[in-house]
């Protein structure tokens, strides 16, 4: 399947070189940050949840290596005009997508989380990273930050 990782790697390298919704929004948006100590990536993400609970608009910034930015983009393109209810949905996917091959191999759940509608898109480029269980915290870490901003949108 070389065909397929020269595809991912292409799509991971795309969002790495020309990151979609990078940059800021201004208060009241939400702005929370994160940090991987593990590899120096950083992510700062802006959202802006309206009054029906809608993602109205995301802006991403920091800096790191291409697998925590490529994630950090292609999550912004996931949720961007979704509902908080939904977004959270496309974070629990894709964290399951991140731990299947890692904790969970021989288990007869991995199989059922790998047969479920995914509907990731793009992200399916990311499941290569499981592969590197240390990079993982690398693909995370945006989705992780957009669970705590959206957390603090909310609140
Ligand atoms: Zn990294």
């Amino acid at each position: 399947m070389a065909g397929l990782e020269d595809l991912y790697k292409e799509i991971i390298l795309d969002h790495a070189r020309s990151p979609r919704n990078k940059g800021e929004l201004a208060p009241p948006a939400t702005r929370t940050e994160g940090f991987n100590p593990l590899c120096g990536d950083e992510i700062v993400v802006y959202i802006d949840v309206d009054d029906e609970g809608i993602i109205a608009d995301i802006k991403i910034g920091g800096q790191g290596c291409s697998i925590s930015q490529s994630s950090a983009s292609m999550m912004t393109a996931a949720v961007k005009g979704k509902s908080v209810a939904k977004a959270q949905e496309i974070t629990g996917e894709f964290k399951a997508m991140m731990n299947i091959h890692g904790d969970s191999l021989d288990d007869e759940s991995s199989e059922s989380v790998a047969s479920a509608e995914l509907e990731l898109g793009d992200l399916e480029a990311l499941k290569g990273v499981v592969k590197f269980p240390v990079r993982i915290k690398c693909a995370t870490l945006s989705w992780n930050t957009l669970a705590q901003a959206i957390e603090e949108a909310t609140a």
